[in-house]
Protein backbone atom coordinates (compact mmCIF):
# COMPACT_ATOMS: atom_id res chain seq x y z
CA UNK A 1 0.00 0.00 0.00
CA UNK A 2 1.62 3.19 -1.07
CA UNK A 3 1.85 6.67 -0.64
CA UNK A 4 -1.02 7.44 -3.15
CA UNK A 5 -3.16 5.06 -1.22
CA UNK A 6 -2.13 6.92 2.11
CA UNK A 7 -2.68 10.57 0.69
CA UNK A 8 -6.08 9.51 -0.57
CA UNK A 9 -7.06 8.57 2.92
CA UNK A 10 -6.29 11.25 4.33
CA UNK A 11 -7.78 13.62 1.80
CA UNK A 12 -11.28 12.04 2.48
CA UNK A 13 -10.51 12.55 5.74
CA UNK A 14 -9.89 16.39 5.27
CA UNK A 15 -13.00 16.28 3.05
CA UNK A 16 -15.21 14.80 5.94
CA UNK A 17 -13.76 17.67 8.04
CA UNK A 18 -15.09 20.55 5.52
CA UNK A 19 -18.43 18.76 5.12
CA UNK A 20 -19.41 19.11 8.86
CA UNK A 21 -17.60 22.33 9.84
CA UNK A 22 -14.62 20.59 11.69
CA UNK A 23 -11.91 22.33 9.25
CA UNK A 24 -9.34 24.65 10.62
CA UNK A 25 -8.24 27.28 8.78
CA UNK A 26 -5.60 29.50 10.01
CA UNK A 27 -6.06 33.05 9.24
CA UNK A 28 -3.17 35.35 8.02
CA UNK A 29 -2.92 38.13 10.03
CA UNK A 30 -0.28 40.92 8.71
CA UNK A 31 1.46 42.73 10.73
CA UNK A 32 0.88 42.63 14.71
CA UNK A 33 -1.62 40.27 16.55
CA UNK A 34 -3.15 42.32 19.29
CA UNK A 35 -6.33 43.94 19.67
CA UNK A 36 -7.07 44.87 16.56
CA UNK A 37 -5.41 42.51 13.53
CA UNK A 38 -5.41 43.17 10.08
CA UNK A 39 -6.62 39.91 7.83
CA UNK A 40 -5.73 40.23 3.92
CA UNK A 41 -5.87 44.17 4.43
CA UNK A 42 -8.85 44.36 6.07
CA UNK A 43 -9.03 45.38 9.94
CA UNK A 44 -10.64 43.50 12.49
CA UNK A 45 -11.36 43.16 16.44
CA UNK A 46 -9.36 40.59 17.91
CA UNK A 47 -11.09 38.07 20.57
CA UNK A 48 -8.74 34.68 19.50
CA UNK A 49 -5.72 36.00 21.04
CA UNK A 50 -4.60 34.92 24.73
CA UNK A 51 -2.48 38.13 25.13
CA UNK A 52 -4.60 38.93 28.22
CA UNK A 53 -2.85 41.64 29.25
CA UNK A 54 -1.66 43.16 26.21
CA UNK A 55 2.27 42.66 26.63
CA UNK A 56 2.74 40.78 22.97
CA UNK A 57 2.81 44.06 21.23
CA UNK A 58 4.26 46.39 24.42
CA UNK A 59 6.99 48.76 22.86
CA UNK A 60 9.03 48.05 26.46
CA UNK A 61 8.58 44.95 26.12
CA UNK A 62 10.00 44.99 22.29
CA UNK A 63 12.42 46.96 22.99
CA UNK A 64 14.07 44.41 25.49
CA UNK A 65 13.69 41.55 23.25
CA UNK A 66 15.14 44.04 20.30
CA UNK A 67 18.12 44.87 22.61
CA UNK A 68 19.24 41.46 23.90
CA UNK A 69 18.95 39.82 20.42
CA UNK A 70 22.11 42.93 19.81
CA UNK A 71 23.13 41.23 23.19
CA UNK A 72 22.92 37.28 23.21
CA UNK A 73 22.47 36.86 19.07
CA UNK A 74 19.61 35.04 17.89
CA UNK A 75 19.82 31.43 18.83
CA UNK A 76 21.42 29.04 22.17
CA UNK A 77 23.59 26.86 19.88
CA UNK A 78 23.71 23.78 22.33
CA UNK A 79 20.98 21.87 24.89
CA UNK A 80 20.45 22.97 28.56
CA UNK A 81 22.56 19.72 29.81
CA UNK A 82 25.63 21.64 28.07
CA UNK A 83 24.70 25.38 28.93
CA UNK A 84 22.66 27.85 30.47
CA UNK A 85 23.07 31.73 29.03
CA UNK A 86 22.42 33.99 32.08
CA UNK A 87 19.57 35.65 30.91
CA UNK A 88 17.56 32.37 30.80
CA UNK A 89 18.77 31.64 34.45
CA UNK A 90 17.46 35.07 35.52
CA UNK A 91 14.36 34.74 34.10
CA UNK A 92 14.04 31.04 35.97
CA UNK A 93 14.44 33.04 38.74
CA UNK A 94 12.10 35.62 38.32
CA UNK A 95 9.21 33.53 37.51
CA UNK A 96 10.13 31.29 40.85
CA UNK A 97 9.86 34.87 43.09
CA UNK A 98 6.79 35.36 40.99
CA UNK A 99 5.09 31.66 41.58
CA UNK A 100 6.46 32.25 45.06
CA UNK A 101 8.04 28.80 45.08
CA UNK A 102 11.51 27.58 45.20
CA UNK A 103 12.39 26.52 41.42
CA UNK A 104 11.38 27.03 38.13
CA UNK A 105 12.80 25.18 34.78
CA UNK A 106 11.42 26.69 31.75
CA UNK A 107 10.85 24.85 28.48
CA UNK A 108 9.80 25.27 24.54
CA UNK A 109 6.11 25.42 25.37
CA UNK A 110 3.56 25.15 27.65
CA UNK A 111 2.91 21.81 25.72
CA UNK A 112 6.29 20.23 26.10
CA UNK A 113 6.34 21.36 30.16
CA UNK A 114 2.99 18.92 30.97
CA UNK A 115 4.45 16.29 28.33
CA UNK A 116 7.77 16.39 29.99
CA UNK A 117 7.27 16.79 34.02
CA UNK A 118 4.07 14.12 33.92
CA UNK A 119 5.97 11.43 32.07
CA UNK A 120 9.04 11.86 34.06
CA UNK A 121 7.91 12.39 38.28
CA UNK A 122 5.71 9.80 37.67
CA UNK A 123 6.05 5.94 36.62
CA UNK A 124 4.34 2.35 36.93
CA UNK A 125 4.04 2.23 40.55
CA UNK A 126 2.27 5.48 40.45
CA UNK A 127 -1.77 7.29 40.12
CA UNK A 128 -2.55 9.84 37.87
CA UNK A 129 -5.88 11.16 38.45
CA UNK A 130 -7.15 13.60 35.93
CA UNK A 131 -9.98 15.97 35.41
CA UNK A 132 -11.93 14.75 31.70
CA UNK A 133 -11.58 18.20 30.54
CA UNK A 134 -8.29 18.42 31.23
CA UNK A 135 -6.19 20.31 28.28
CA UNK A 136 -4.81 18.06 25.50
CA UNK A 137 -0.80 18.31 26.52
CA UNK A 138 -2.08 17.00 30.48
CA UNK A 139 -3.50 14.18 28.17
CA UNK A 140 -0.92 13.07 26.33
CA UNK A 141 1.74 13.99 29.60
CA UNK A 142 -0.43 11.14 31.01
CA UNK A 143 -0.07 8.66 28.60
CA UNK A 144 3.18 9.55 27.49
CA UNK A 145 4.03 8.41 32.00
CA UNK A 146 3.59 4.61 32.45
CA UNK A 147 1.73 5.86 35.43
CA UNK A 148 -1.66 4.23 35.95
CA UNK A 149 -4.45 7.12 34.65
CA UNK A 150 -7.88 7.18 36.32
CA UNK A 151 -10.03 9.95 34.83
CA UNK A 152 -12.99 12.15 36.62
CA UNK A 153 -15.77 13.73 34.84
CA UNK A 154 -15.16 17.61 34.41
CA UNK A 155 -15.10 19.08 38.65
CA UNK A 156 -16.84 15.84 40.03
CA UNK A 157 -15.22 15.70 42.99
CA UNK A 158 -17.15 12.53 44.15
CA UNK A 159 -15.58 10.76 41.87
CA UNK A 160 -12.66 12.12 42.38
CA UNK A 161 -12.74 10.87 46.21
CA UNK A 162 -13.54 7.42 44.41
CA UNK A 163 -10.59 7.19 42.71
CA UNK A 164 -8.18 8.57 45.54
CA UNK A 165 -10.05 5.92 47.91
CA UNK A 166 -8.78 3.43 45.24
CA UNK A 167 -5.59 4.58 44.73
CA UNK A 168 -3.89 3.91 47.83
CA UNK A 169 -1.92 1.39 47.21
CA UNK A 170 -0.05 3.72 44.50
CA UNK A 171 3.49 4.81 45.65
CA UNK A 172 2.84 8.10 44.27
CA UNK A 173 -0.61 9.44 43.73
CA UNK A 174 -0.92 12.72 41.75
CA UNK A 175 -4.50 14.81 41.48
CA UNK A 176 -3.68 16.65 37.82
CA UNK A 177 -6.19 19.79 36.94
CA UNK A 178 -6.16 22.72 34.72
CA UNK A 179 -6.32 25.68 36.82
CA UNK A 180 -8.75 27.21 34.49
CA UNK A 181 -10.07 25.18 31.63
CA UNK A 182 -9.31 26.20 28.27
CA UNK A 183 -12.55 25.62 26.42
CA UNK A 184 -15.00 26.94 29.13
CA UNK A 185 -13.21 29.32 30.65
CA UNK A 186 -14.61 27.78 34.56
CA UNK A 187 -11.84 27.66 37.63
CA UNK A 188 -11.05 24.06 39.38
CA UNK A 189 -12.23 23.98 42.39
CA UNK A 190 -8.89 24.00 43.66
CA UNK A 191 -9.19 24.47 47.34
CA UNK A 192 -12.18 21.36 47.22
CA UNK A 193 -9.06 19.37 45.75
CA UNK A 194 -6.67 20.24 47.32
CA UNK A 195 -8.55 19.34 50.65
CA UNK A 196 -9.43 15.78 49.48
CA UNK A 197 -6.39 15.17 47.89
CA UNK A 198 -4.74 16.02 51.34
CA UNK A 199 -7.12 13.60 53.27
CA UNK A 200 -5.97 10.87 50.95
CA UNK A 201 -2.13 11.50 50.85
CA UNK A 202 -2.25 12.50 47.28
CA UNK A 203 -0.21 15.46 45.99
CA UNK A 204 -1.68 18.15 43.20
CA UNK A 205 -0.41 19.27 40.09
CA UNK A 206 -2.15 22.90 38.94
CA UNK A 207 -1.35 23.66 34.89
CA UNK A 208 -2.00 27.57 35.43
CA UNK A 209 -1.63 28.06 31.89
CA UNK A 210 -4.61 30.47 31.85
CA UNK A 211 -4.50 32.11 35.12
CA UNK A 212 -0.86 33.23 35.52
CA UNK A 213 -1.10 36.95 34.76
CA UNK A 214 -5.19 36.75 35.11
CA UNK A 215 -5.84 35.15 38.78
CA UNK A 216 -4.97 36.44 41.96
CA UNK A 217 -4.53 40.08 43.12
CA UNK A 218 -1.08 40.31 41.76
CA UNK A 219 -1.86 37.96 38.39
CA UNK A 220 0.61 35.01 40.50
CA UNK A 221 -2.22 32.74 39.62
CA UNK A 222 -4.99 29.94 41.04
CA UNK A 223 -2.43 29.40 44.23
CA UNK A 224 -2.88 33.40 44.82
CA UNK A 225 -6.57 33.57 43.70
CA UNK A 226 -7.41 30.87 46.48
CA UNK A 227 -4.72 31.55 49.34
CA UNK A 228 -3.23 27.83 48.73
CA UNK A 229 0.47 28.45 49.21
CA UNK A 230 2.49 25.95 49.72
CA UNK A 231 -0.19 22.97 49.48
CA UNK A 232 0.40 23.02 45.68
CA UNK A 233 3.23 20.77 45.23
CA UNK A 234 3.42 21.20 41.00
CA UNK A 235 2.76 24.21 38.98
CA UNK A 236 3.21 24.29 35.35
CA UNK A 237 2.65 27.25 33.15
CA UNK A 238 3.15 28.66 29.72
CA UNK A 239 4.68 31.82 28.93
CA UNK A 240 2.48 32.48 25.69
CA UNK A 241 -0.57 34.15 27.00
CA UNK A 242 -0.51 36.07 29.64
CA UNK A 243 3.09 37.12 29.47
CA UNK A 244 3.19 37.59 25.74
CA UNK A 245 5.76 35.25 24.58
CA UNK A 246 6.51 31.57 23.95
CA UNK A 247 7.60 29.15 26.28
CA UNK A 248 6.70 27.27 29.25
CA UNK A 249 7.75 26.80 33.20
CA UNK A 250 7.20 24.35 35.61
CA UNK A 251 7.26 25.98 39.38
CA UNK A 252 8.03 23.37 42.23
CA UNK A 253 10.28 22.17 44.41
CA UNK A 254 14.43 22.30 43.57
CA UNK A 255 14.55 18.93 43.68
CA UNK A 256 11.45 18.24 42.07
CA UNK A 257 13.06 20.54 38.70
CA UNK A 258 16.89 19.32 39.07
CA UNK A 259 15.27 15.82 38.42
CA UNK A 260 12.78 16.97 35.36
CA UNK A 261 16.54 18.47 34.09
CA UNK A 262 18.28 15.54 34.37
CA UNK A 263 15.91 12.68 33.07
CA UNK A 264 12.89 14.80 31.00
CA UNK A 265 12.84 13.80 27.49
CA UNK A 266 11.31 16.58 25.70
CA UNK A 267 13.67 18.86 27.75
CA UNK A 268 17.07 17.24 27.51
CA UNK A 269 16.49 15.61 24.00
CA UNK A 270 15.84 18.89 22.57
CA UNK A 271 17.92 22.23 22.42
CA UNK A 272 15.53 22.87 25.35
CA UNK A 273 15.72 26.93 25.68
CA UNK A 274 14.09 30.07 25.27
CA UNK A 275 15.89 32.09 22.73
CA UNK A 276 17.43 34.95 24.37
CA UNK A 277 15.11 37.66 23.42
CA UNK A 278 12.24 36.17 24.38
CA UNK A 279 13.99 35.78 27.63
CA UNK A 280 14.10 39.39 27.96
CA UNK A 281 11.32 40.12 26.20
CA UNK A 282 9.72 38.07 29.04
CA UNK A 283 11.49 39.47 32.21
CA UNK A 284 10.12 43.14 30.52
CA UNK A 285 6.68 41.86 30.75
CA UNK A 286 7.19 40.67 34.39
CA UNK A 287 8.23 44.41 35.15
CA UNK A 288 5.31 45.54 33.43
CA UNK A 289 3.03 43.05 35.24
CA UNK A 290 4.69 44.51 38.56
CA UNK A 291 4.65 48.23 37.70
CA UNK A 292 1.68 48.59 36.00
CA UNK A 293 -1.34 47.24 38.18
CA UNK A 294 -3.79 48.71 36.10
CA UNK A 295 -3.73 46.09 33.58
CA UNK A 296 -5.33 43.51 35.35
CA UNK A 297 -7.80 46.03 36.92
CA UNK A 298 -8.98 46.69 33.36
CA UNK A 299 -9.03 42.91 31.65
CA UNK A 300 -11.33 42.02 34.92
CA UNK A 301 -13.37 45.29 33.92
CA UNK A 302 -13.23 44.38 30.24
CA UNK A 303 -14.18 40.93 31.30
CA UNK A 304 -17.22 41.12 33.49
CA UNK A 305 -19.01 43.61 31.08
CA UNK A 306 -18.49 41.84 27.97
CA UNK A 307 -19.92 38.38 30.06
CA UNK A 308 -22.79 40.41 31.11
CA UNK A 309 -23.91 42.13 28.28
CA UNK A 310 -23.54 38.71 26.45
CA UNK A 311 -25.99 37.06 28.89
CA UNK A 312 -28.23 40.11 28.79
CA UNK A 313 -28.41 39.47 25.33
CA UNK A 314 -29.56 35.69 25.38
CA UNK A 315 -26.54 33.82 24.88
CA UNK A 316 -25.47 31.27 27.18
CA UNK A 317 -21.73 31.45 28.10
CA UNK A 318 -21.39 28.53 30.61
CA UNK A 319 -19.33 28.10 33.79
CA UNK A 320 -17.37 31.08 32.21
CA UNK A 321 -15.48 32.82 35.35
CA UNK A 322 -12.27 34.08 33.41
CA UNK A 323 -11.30 36.32 30.00
CA UNK A 324 -12.05 32.66 27.75
CA UNK A 325 -16.28 33.53 27.38
CA UNK A 326 -17.25 30.75 25.39
CA UNK A 327 -20.84 31.13 23.45
CA UNK A 328 -22.44 27.80 23.31
CA UNK A 329 -24.02 27.02 20.01
CA UNK A 330 -24.63 23.18 19.89
CA UNK A 331 -23.48 22.30 16.21
CA UNK A 332 -20.40 22.75 14.90
CA UNK A 333 -22.12 24.26 11.34
CA UNK A 334 -23.75 26.76 13.26
CA UNK A 335 -20.65 27.77 14.98
CA UNK A 336 -18.69 28.14 11.80
CA UNK A 337 -21.83 29.95 10.12
CA UNK A 338 -21.63 32.21 13.45
CA UNK A 339 -18.08 32.96 12.77
CA UNK A 340 -17.95 33.56 9.08
CA UNK A 341 -20.64 36.32 9.92
CA UNK A 342 -18.81 37.86 12.93
CA UNK A 343 -16.07 38.24 10.53
CA UNK A 344 -17.88 40.00 7.60
CA UNK A 345 -18.72 42.36 10.69
CA UNK A 346 -14.73 43.00 11.64
CA UNK A 347 -15.01 40.36 14.02
CA UNK A 348 -12.42 37.56 14.24
CA UNK A 349 -13.11 34.95 17.16
CA UNK A 350 -12.27 31.20 17.08
CA UNK A 351 -15.11 28.16 16.86
CA UNK A 352 -14.37 25.22 18.54
CA UNK A 353 -16.31 21.57 17.53
CA UNK A 354 -15.43 18.01 18.61
CA UNK A 355 -12.84 16.23 18.65
CA UNK A 356 -11.72 19.68 20.37
CA UNK A 357 -14.87 19.90 22.73
CA UNK A 358 -17.88 16.93 23.13
CA UNK A 359 -19.79 16.61 20.34
CA UNK A 360 -23.03 18.76 20.43
CA UNK A 361 -20.97 21.29 22.53
CA UNK A 362 -19.66 23.69 19.84
CA UNK A 363 -18.80 27.19 20.45
CA UNK A 364 -17.28 30.67 19.69
CA UNK A 365 -14.73 31.28 21.87
CA UNK A 366 -14.06 34.74 22.79
CA UNK A 367 -10.71 36.27 25.24
CA UNK A 368 -11.14 39.39 26.27
CA UNK A 369 -7.61 41.58 26.84
CA UNK A 370 -7.07 44.32 28.90
CA UNK A 371 -5.76 45.83 25.58
CA UNK A 372 -9.24 46.11 24.12
CA UNK A 373 -10.86 49.39 24.44
CA UNK A 374 -14.53 50.17 25.21
CA UNK A 375 -15.11 50.80 21.95
CA UNK A 376 -13.80 47.43 20.51
CA UNK A 377 -16.01 45.67 23.07
CA UNK A 378 -19.08 47.82 21.98
CA UNK A 379 -18.55 47.04 18.36
CA UNK A 380 -18.30 43.31 18.73
CA UNK A 381 -21.10 42.79 21.31
CA UNK A 382 -23.10 44.44 18.74
CA UNK A 383 -21.78 42.62 15.83
CA UNK A 384 -22.72 38.74 17.99
CA UNK A 385 -26.35 40.55 18.88
CA UNK A 386 -27.20 40.69 14.75
CA UNK A 387 -25.27 37.38 14.17
CA UNK A 388 -27.18 35.80 17.33
CA UNK A 389 -30.49 36.86 16.00
CA UNK A 390 -29.62 36.11 12.25
CA UNK A 391 -28.84 32.23 13.86
CA UNK A 392 -32.14 32.69 15.84
CA UNK A 393 -30.11 31.72 18.72
CA UNK A 394 -31.14 34.98 21.03
N1 LIG B 1 -2.17 24.07 29.04
C1 LIG B 1 -3.31 24.72 28.75
C2 LIG B 1 -4.42 24.68 29.75
C3 LIG B 1 -3.44 25.43 27.54
O1 LIG B 1 -4.57 26.06 27.23
C4 LIG B 1 -2.35 25.46 26.65
C5 LIG B 1 -2.39 26.24 25.35
N2 LIG B 1 -3.42 25.98 24.52
C6 LIG B 1 -1.20 24.75 26.99
C7 LIG B 1 -1.13 24.09 28.19
C8 LIG B 1 -0.03 24.69 26.06
O2 LIG B 1 0.71 25.87 26.15
P1 LIG B 1 1.60 26.34 24.93
O3 LIG B 1 0.68 27.01 23.96
O4 LIG B 1 2.60 27.26 25.54
O5 LIG B 1 2.23 25.12 24.34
Amino acid sequence: MGFGQLKQRLQQELDAFQQEGRFYSSALFSGMQGPRIVIQGRPYINLASNNYLGFAQDPRVIQAAAMALKQYGFGSGNGRLVATMEIQATLERRLATLKQCEAVLTFQTGYDTNLGTLSTLFGAEDVLISDAANHASIIDGCRFSAAQRRVYPHNDLTTLEKHLRDSQNARTICVVTDGVFSMDGDIAPLPEIVNLAEAYGAIVYVDDAHGDGVLGSQGRGIVEHFQLHGRVAIEVGTLSKAFGGVGGFLASDATITSYVFQRSRPFTFSTGHLPPMVAAGLLAALDLLEEEPQRLKRLWENTVYFRQRLKELGFQTGASATPIIPLLVGEAVTATAFVEQLRSEGIFAQAFSYPVVAQGAARIRMIISAAHSQEDLARALQACERVGKNLRLI
